[in-house]
């Protein structure tokens, strides 16, 4: 059983060490409440678990803490993918509920997987999602600043349970000040991506990641053979092309895991119930 789990990148502009070092603590504590919830649960309930705590915590770009579009208004976009049934579902530009997530976890029951906008609001209506703004104090100042675009952010979580089976699930707030219907990768196979070889799940600059497919590939790659250290290398070589901003994390059916970013560092956190390793 491992998992590890990712907080986005951090703004080195707006960033103080404080503000690092409390994200640090709070990374590492939700790491070791998912993985003691591992232990009793599969892959795929852990990683809406483990994405739930995050987008719970303020200082996430997901679910609270979300970053506010053009028009002032928060959308967000989640998905979840199930290694074992190669089941993807997602959310996308949903408004006023607090765990994007979950409303993605019940998705994994329909016929009808991804949902955007009314349709998503409308299903988590109809599930008995309470309404709930998600905006803090923060978010809106930057808003007001016109600073939202230096604070891109989002988390996700990959793990692998006591079966071997793999999921991986993504949250995020968007880039900040996108324009209102932008599509973010969160909540695409570009950023989140699942099955029984290998789980990815993606931050960083939206367009970037679905323009190198770049959870999808490195699985595939997994898949066919290339080991995880090596797929994510060829994945992100592959970015550069383009200078594509973009972090990712994932792990592979054997429980080796890897992580990599191409501009400044992601926060990312690793856990295997003996070693903890938090970086950012
Ligand atoms: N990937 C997210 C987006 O483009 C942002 C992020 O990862 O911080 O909306």
């Amino acid at each position: 059983m491992k998992l590890l789990i990712h907080g986005g990148f951090f703004s080195e502009s707006s960033q103080s060490i404080e503000t690092k070092l409390v994200k640090q603590q709070a990374m590492s504590q939700i790491i070791r409440d998912a993985y003691v919830y591992l232990k009793e649960h599969t892959a795929k309930q852990t990683v809406v678990y483990a994405v739930k705590l995050l987008e719970d915590n303020p200082l996430f770009n997901a679910g609270i803490g979300s970053q506010i579009q053009r028009d002032g208004i928060i959308r967000m976009s989640a998905s979840l993918m199930d290694g074992k049934t190669k089941k993807f579902s997602g959310v996308i530009n949903i408004q006023q509920i607090k765990n994007p997530i979950e409303v993605v976890s019940c998705l994994q029951e329909v016929d009808d997987r991804v949902l955007g906008g009314e349709g998503a609001n409308t299903f988590a209506q109809h599930i008995g999602t309470e309404s709930y703004s998600t905006e803090i104090p923060q978010r809106r100042k930057e808003y007001e600043e016109k600073l939202a675009a230096t604070g891109i952010g989002t988390v996700g979580c990959v793990a692998i349970d006591a079966h071997g089976n793999l999921a991986a699930a993504t949250s995020t707030g968007g880039k900040g000040f996108e324009i209102p219907g932008r599509i973010s990768d969160s909540a695409t196979v570009a950023g989140n991506y699942a099955n029984g070889e290998c789980a990815v799940s993606c931050t960083g600059v939206g367009e970037d990641i679905v323009s190198g497919a770049l959870a999808a590939k490195i699985v595939t790659r997994v898949t066919d053979g290339i080991e995880i250290k090596s797929a994510f290398e060829k994945s992100f070589l592959e970015l550069e092309e383009f200078d594509g901003f973009a972090g990712a994390i994932g792990i592979d059916k054997n429980g080796a895991m890897y992580w990599q970013e191409s501009h400044p560092q992601i926060v990312f956190a690793a856990y295997d119930g003996l070693e903890l390793t938090v970086f950012q």
